[in-house]
């Protein structure tokens, strides 16, 4: 089994730290490497996900890692952001764009994840270990696999030592993204993102929005399901649980799970694996 990590989200309101507090000791069973935090562009999350950051590596004891997206952000706030990552004794970060909040005009000073990758080595040198996106199915703003995948290589030239891959539900994808990228001369690990199935219209959503494909046998599965929550649960750890074991027997370096805070959906699919 290779290493696995765990993303979660930084809970604004004491019902969601309630729901993040009752998901962490089942997860932190399964031994994660890491966990991370994500970080709303434009410093939606300024102060939670830092605040989220030292409550796990305190707290909890979890090598936490924080996402920095640098989009609407200046270079001030993002050099004060590493400064206090370092005094929480964080050494791993996770290197992002994000994307403009609506009613944001701004895009900051950075323009796209390469230059704050670059920006984070100039001012910290070899500290963080830096993990960075990259999108086995294309990013939806790129125009062609091609130009998505040299843009991907710009951030690991940067300085990047690993990646995270958006989530995706069919393995061969991932596995010609990984021969792409090593034609192309990266030799980074590339971690696939596992995104465990809970509620399908808001997976619809979130795929709309991310570019993921949910394939249409899938999709027509979970449909016919309808609010049966108990089949829905087994059907997608089944088939969430099967591309793991593939990525997995295909030499995946990882496995890093979107949690979106909940314990089941990700423990049902690991009890499998
Ligand atoms: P980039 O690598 O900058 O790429 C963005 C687009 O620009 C791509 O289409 C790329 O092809 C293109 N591009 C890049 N460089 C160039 C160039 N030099 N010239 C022309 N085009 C270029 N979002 C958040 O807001 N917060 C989070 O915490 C967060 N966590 C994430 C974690 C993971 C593992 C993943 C996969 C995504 C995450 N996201 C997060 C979403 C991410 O911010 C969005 O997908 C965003 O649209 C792109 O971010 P990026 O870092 O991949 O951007």
């Amino acid at each position: 089994m290779p290493p696995i990590s765990f993303e979660f989200f930084p809970p604004k309101t004491d019902e969601q730290r309630a729901t993040l507090e009752s998901a962490l000791p089942r997860l932190k069973a399964f031994k994660p490497e890491y966990v991370s935090c994500t970080f709303g562009a434009g410093g939606s999350t300024l102060s939670y996900t830092p605040e989220t950051i030292r409550r796990l590596r305190e707290v909890h004891g979890l090598d936490a890692a924080p996402h920095l997206s640098c989009m609407g952000g200046t270079r001030d706030e993002i050099r004060g952001l590493l400064n206090d990552y370092r005094s929480m004794g964080c050494k791993r970060i996770v290197a992002l764009r994000g994307d403009l909040p609506s009613g944001m005009a701004s895009h900051g000073d950075f323009r796209y994840a390469s230059d704050l990758v670059e920006f984070i080595r100039a001012e910290t040198g070899d500290h963080f270990h830096i993990e960075v996106a990259c999108y086995p199915e294309v990013h939806p703003q790129s125009n062609d696999a091609l130009s998505d995948l040299v843009n991907f290589k710009r951030k690991i030239d940067a300085g990047a030592n690993g990646a995270i891959t958006q989530y995706f539900y069919n393995a061969d994808g991932y596995f010609r993204f990984v021969d792409a990228a090593r034609a192309l001369g990266i030799s980074a690990p590339i971690t696939p993102g596992i995104m465990p199935i809970s509620n399908f219209s808001q997976l619809r959503r979130f795929s709309d929005m991310c570019g993921a494909e949910i394939p249409r046998w899938l999709g027509k599965r979970l449909s016919a399901l309808g609010d049966d929550v108990e089949s829905i649960r087994t059907f997608s750890a089944d088939v969430v649980a099967d591309l793991c074991r593939k990525l997995i027997a295909g030499g995946a370096p990882g496995l890093h799970f979107y949690t979106l805070n909940r314990a089941k959906p990700t423990s049902a699919v690991l009890e499998r694996i």
